[in-house]
């Protein structure tokens, strides 16, 4: 393979990754427009050298593919992509092409929407199917999902016999932060822009889920109609709207292509007012009969060109860096900027990500740096250009929101405030503190935490002890019998074992098993908080990571007085589960196989409340192995280990 095939074959493979990460995870790793560039270059080496163009290359290929998850639907008219073009000369080159197979091409011009392609079929009026675009000729059925979203009619104002059209589904800015924000609550991977939240959400097994994340619809084709002719795109965008379906009103139409790139200016520069995301804006050949003059391409239509916004870089003056608290706890940095006109917003913030970004890049205040924006994702400092800072910036040791001490763990970037009492990460920890496996206050979601925090009922945990009731009383949507719920429900968690509270209270590295680890081991809150490393160590099962972060927790006043006051309310602070009989004492056992009789759960509690500890491996420190049958490795490596094997009849008569 010469130098060319390999530099070829690397950008395909390079493609197909990160068409993969982008169409089936709806995770992209990196830009659009470096994606779009690499494709560029493998497109134009494709050309020049022939003798290694391929069907296979991505070049060729539309989207991602459709996978088993849904069933598939073959699109009877291929739902092809777009060319792209970068530059004003790219836009009249595409009109000299048309002009040389055309006489006097009128064209209409609309944003590019930022989501994804789909289908709609309607029979008699009534909606019947919709379908994604997957590899354009096969997609998935993602029916149940679409009939969810709000603008999606099932039934057309007119009962045409069939019609199929094609429009954009995306999430508007706004329900993009409602999701994102909920995912941060919930400690999961947030979506990184609207386009994969738009995807992600469509692509649901649940309806529900996608009828929750606040979808929206533009339709900007008919792929397919009975009963109806039509000549012109403006004419077909008219009639869509007839019928009941939500179209780019903003499109114009205009006589020739300077008036399109006017166009393709204007609405470049006020895409930051638009409440949801374009990447570009199409130019499209307005006569049907002309398109069809005009024909396709493998992958697109000859007829329409999209515009992509390069991303815009400036220089301006950081002149200050403002430290915010996220519900997780981590510190983010963000630089604030002199403002500057960047991809069609007011630019005066911007991300710096993390300390060590910031140290990489040797980021100072007062500095001028280089700022860039791509269409659709938060603003970037890409470097500094004149550094006037006497020194790198570096985050202050305190939280910003509650003034406690802040950490960083060995090998996180994150640095973190973990007061339980921090202000700006209340609703997260109060609703971990309800939750089931913690304080389990059935009384309490969610929603109506969120409720109490809006209205100044809860402003830290220990509010949850002390409600206002009458004041909840007064609020909408209260009555005397939901508000008895919560009082009970928060009474009956007084009485929980202390392995909950322990849970409960958010420990980093601790969860449920953990937390009843410590329980069982040190029997009352006063102990845990003051336990040494070395003594938390002991646990079998505990490690330093854990060890420290308990250690670290109860180090800061915030936590030692939430403690006291817990108490003060008459929450139990010790463990519930007391052994009278500790005939298991120091004794760790190791279950493997089938018991005859004895489930395993069963077995781990009768041992446990006899003392006793059960662990998931053979070590030089277990003491029995209870094997039943069908018993494995863990059998071969107690006899290798010499430790001592016993059946359930041994056992039985062990506990008499
Ligand atoms: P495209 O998104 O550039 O253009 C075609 C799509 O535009 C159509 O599917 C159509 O649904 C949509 N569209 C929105 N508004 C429209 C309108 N008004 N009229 C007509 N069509 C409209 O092409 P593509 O093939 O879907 O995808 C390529 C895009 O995906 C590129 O922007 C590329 O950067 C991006 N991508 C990014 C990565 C990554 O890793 N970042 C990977 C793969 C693809």
């Amino acid at each position: 393979m010469n130098e060319i095939e390999k530099k070829i074959e690397e950008l395909r493979k390079t493609l197909r990754y990160h068409s993969d990460r982008y169409y089936n995870d709806d995770a992209p790793e990196i830009e659009d427009y470096e994606y779009d560039m690499m494709m560029r270059e493998l497109k134009s080496l494709e050309e020049q050298y022939p003798q290694y163009d391929s069907i296979d290359s991505p070049t060729k290929k539309v989207g991602g593919r459709a996978d088993n998850t849904f069933e598939s639907v073959p699109h009877t008219v291929r739902m092809e992509s777009l060319q792209d073009a970068f530059s004003e000369d790219e836009l009249y080159d595409f009109e000299k092409r048309v002009r040389d197979t055309v006489n006097n091409p009128e064209y209409v011009v609309e944003p590019k929407i930022d989501g994804l392609s789909v289908s709609l079929e309607y029979r008699d009026g009534l909606f019947v199917r919709g379908s994604t675009r997957g590899d354009g000729d096969v997609g998935e059925d993602v029916s149940a999902n679409l009939r969810v979203i709000r603008n999606i009619p099932l039934k057309l104002n007119e009962n045409i016999p069939y019609i199929e059209v094609r429009g954009e589904v995306y999430m508007p800015k706004k329900s993009f932060e409602r999701v994102v924000d909920r995912q941060l609550l919930n400690d999961e991977k947030p979506f990184k822009n609207p386009r994969n939240a738009a995807a992600g959400s469509l692509r649901q097994k649940d309806s529900v889920v996608t009828a929750s994340r606040g979808l929206d619809i533009f339709v900007f084709n008919i792929q397919q109609i009975e009963g109806k002719e039509l000549t012109s795109h403006k004419q077909s965008l008219d009639y869509l709207k007839h019928l009941g379906f939500n179209t780019i009103d903003s499109y114009k139409k205009v006589t020739n292509i300077k008036d399109a790139i006017e166009e393709i200016k204007r609405i470049g520069e006020n895409r930051g007012n638009l409440e949801y995301d374009i990447d570009g804006a199409v130019i499209k050949v307005d006569s049907f009969s002309q398109r069809d003059v005009l024909g396709s391409t493998a992958k697109y239509p000859k007829w329409a060109v999209a515009f992509k916004y390069p991303p815009e870089e400036k220089q301006t003056k950081l002149v200050d860096i403002e430290i915010a608290v996220g519900r997780t706890g981590v510190l983010t940095p963000t630089a604030i900027l002199e403002s500057v006109h960047l991809a069609g917003t007011t630019v005066s913030r911007a991300t710096l990500h993390n300390q060590d970004f910031i140290n990489e890049k040797g980021i100072g205040i007062g500095d001028i740096v280089t700022v860039r924006k791509a269409g659709d994702i938060i603003p970037e400092v890409l470097c500094v250009n004149e550094h006037n800072a006497s020194e790198i910036f570096k985050y202050p040791e305190i939280c910003p929101s509650c003034h406690e001490k802040v950490i960083r763990e060995d090998g996180e970037a994150a640095i973190r405030c973990i007061n339980p009492e921090c202000p700006a990460q209340l609703l997260r920890n109060l609703i971990h503190f309800c939750s089931r496996d913690a304080m389990d206050i059935e009384g309490l979601g969610p929603a109506i935490i969120e409720n109490f925090v809006d209205n100044g009922i809860i402003k830290n945990t220990i509010d949850i002890y002390c409600l206002d009731y009458d004041k909840i009383l007064s609020l909408e949507g209260f009555k005397e019998t939901s508000v008895n719920n919560i009082k009970a429900s928060v009474e009956k968690s007084k009485q929980n074992d202390l392995s909950k509270l322990i849970f409960a209270l958010g420990i980093r590295h601790i969860g449920a098993k953990a937390g009843k680890l410590l329980s069982d081991h040190f029997k009352d809150i006063d102990s845990i908080v003051n336990a040494s490393k070395e003594e938390i160590l002991e646990i079998d099962g505990f490690g330093e990571i854990m060890a420290e972060s308990v250690v670290s927790y109860f180090s800061s006043n915030s936590a030692r007085e939430l403690v006291d006051a817990l108490k003060k309310y008459g929450v139990n602070t010790k463990s519930t589960n007391v052994v009278e009989d500790e005939r298991f004492k120091g004794m760790t056992f190791v279950l493997t196989g089938t018991l005859p009789t004895l489930k395993r759960a069963e077995a781990s509690k009768i041992i446990e409340s006899f003392g006793g500890k059960t662990s998931s491996s053979v070590s030089k420190k277990t003491t029995y192995v209870l094997a039943g049958e069908d018993a494995g490795s863990k059998l071969d490596k107690a006899n290798s280990l010499g430790i001592k094997v016993i059946d359930e009849n041994e056992f039985m008569g062990m506990i008499k």
